[in-house]
């Protein structure tokens, strides 16, 4: 764990955040700035940056999970799942995480 990392800290419990899942891979919770209606985080407890140094199994997971959660919290109409990544990717937490965003139409491209 980094001590400096915000999602490590939320995924160790040392800060607060609106878990909707959790499991010895991963945590799930909603952003604290959605974009949509339903905007959660899903974050793996292992600190990576970005997907660059996420194993195949881990990174199928999270995106399992997004697909469940999705089901689970009522994105029928359909859902956008994001992955930032660096500066040009407009990262902004150095801790890998999947977007899940749904609850209105998701415009495209995003901008
Ligand atoms: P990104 O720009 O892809 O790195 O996304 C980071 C996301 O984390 C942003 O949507 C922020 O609103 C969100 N965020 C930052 N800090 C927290 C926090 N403590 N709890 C929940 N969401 C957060
Ligand atoms: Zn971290």
């Amino acid at each position: 764990m980094a001590d400096t990392c915000v999602f490590c800290r939320i995924a160790a419990g040392e800060l607060p955040a609106r878990v909707v899942y959790r499991d010895d891979q991963a945590v799930a919770f909603h952003d604290l700035n959605p974009q949509a209606p339903v905007h959660v985080l899903v974050v793996p407890l292992d600190h990576h940056v970005d997907l660059s140094t996420a194993e195949p199994p881990l990174l199928g997971h999270l995106l399992h999970l997004c697909a469940a959660l999705a089901a689970e919290l009522g994105l029928e109409e359909g859902h956008r799942v994001v992955v930032n990544t660096g500066v040009d990717g407009g990262q902004t937490v150095g801790h890998l995480h999947l977007h899940l965003m749904g609850g209105r139409f998701m415009r495209w491209p995003p901008g």
